[in-house]
């Protein structure tokens, strides 16, 4: 009898398995042959048909014909996703800013809604209050969007995703925080996973991204804080306890900036948006991060040290990475990546300098072409795929 439960309970949990794995080869190939999906999967073509067959009747993808000639001179067919059929919900929570959004299959943001909140004003259970009666003005508001029950939230700091809890987030003021299961009582009619933002723009970046063919990457964020997602063999590398890629709190100058955390002189102290504020406010004390690169532009002295500091930072970042965990490409993503073409010229002309020789050659450095919505898209893709 028992023998029985868990050999039913070992191919219950090897369909999902195997369904989840077809479904995020279908999402990530967009277009794809039950071939092709054979030969990635390494399941056999009765066993993709059998699940993409059941797909295909719930309406959630559709045959189409392939550009490939088939045999006998009839078109083959491709499977695509319906992306009317799945779409997400998605909360980002920022230090200044929560984002609210809906996000289908195919990655496509269909609605977005930011909302200026501090974080750290409330207490916890305040703030996911809050949180409920947004997430419920929304629907109400928006009831042509139909998501699925289960909702992503995303937040900068250490998570653990299987618990559903924030273990710490120096940002957000929050340690210790059950998350999932306070969402779940407060929305009892969604399941709530966690994430850690870093962790869902590589999720983003590995299906939809320019470097979705490479297997092995590692997403460095370059931001209010900094951190890296790691992507190995085309899952998320989590390492213990989920810290894997944390390294804006490695120690690089036991003299340096005090750091948030409590920790001197973290690599975030030198090249977080809020740490070059904290220096630049040194010799004005109103300067915004647009005026220190716009005085970068203007070749002021103290601004062309400063931005010199960073552009020294973060290469050294992209160093640390590239030796840790030998990618095949590095992509670099954050508010200051995006929001200043003149930072990322001069990483792209000066960081080969701090890189080790034998690993000059190893990987190729490239720029995300998300913003800070590239949250959303990866919290909404883990959650379709969670639903199955
Ligand atoms: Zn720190």
């Amino acid at each position: 009898m028992e023998n029985n439960r868990q050999q039913k309970m070992d191919k219950d949990g090897m369909k999902a398995y195997n369904t989840r794995l077809i479904l995020s080869n279908i999402i990530r190939g967009q277009s794809i042959s039950k071939g092709e999906l054979a030969r990635i999967t390494k399941l056999s073509v009765v066993s993709v048909s059998r699940i993409t067959d059941d797909f295909i009747q719930r309406g959630l993808i559709e045959l189409v014909d392939s550009e490939q000639q088939g045999t006998l001179g009839r078109p083959s067919k491709d499977l695509r996703l319906n992306d009317q059929a799945l779409r997400a919900f998605v909360i980002y929570v920022e230090r200044d800013e929560t984002y609210l959004g809906v996000v289908d299959s195919t990655g496509r943001i269909l609605d977005c809604r930011t909302l200026t909140v501090h974080v750290s004003d409330f207490g916890v259970d305040d703030f996911l209050l809050f949180l409920r009666d947004e997430a419920n003005r929304y629907f109400m508001e928006r009831p042509d969007l139909q998501v699925i029950p289960i909702i992503s939230v995303i937040v900068p700091g250490i998570v653990d995703n299987a618990g559903g809890f924030v273990r710490f987030s120096s940002m957000l003021r929050w340690q210790e925080v059950p998350l999932a299961s306070k969402m779940e009582k407060l929305m009892p009619e969604f399941r709530f996973l966690v994430e850690n933002d870093i962790k869902a723009v590589a999720v983003a970046e590995m299906y939809f991204g320019d470097s979705r063919a490479f297997s092995d990457l590692v997403v460095l964020n370059v931001g209010d804080g900094i951190g890296a997602a790691v992507i190995i063999n085309n899952e998320i590398y989590r390492g213990q306890n989920n810290i894997a890629g944390e390294i804006g709190h490695i120690v690089m100058n036991q003299v340096g900036r005090l750091c948030e955390c409590g920790q001197i002189g973290c690599l975030q102290t030198d090249i977080a948006e809020w740490a070059i504020l904290q220096e630049a406010t040194g010799i004005r004390s109103d300067f915004t991060i647009e005026e220190v690169f716009s005085s970068y532009i203007d070749r002021e002295e103290w601004a062309l040290k400063l931005v010199t500091k960073v552009v020294t930072g973060i290469s050294l970042a992209i160093n640390l990475v590239a030796m840790a965990y030998s990618p095949e490409v590095i992509i670099l993503y954050g508010s200051l990546v995006y929001k200043f073409p003149i930072l990322r010229k001069l990483i792209k002309d000066h960081y080969r300098s701090y890189i080790n020789e034998y690993a000059k050659e190893n990987f190729s450095l490239r720029f995300s072409r998300y913003d800070h919505l590239g949250h959303l898209v990866g919290g909404a893709i883990q959650a379709i795929i969670e639903n199955f």
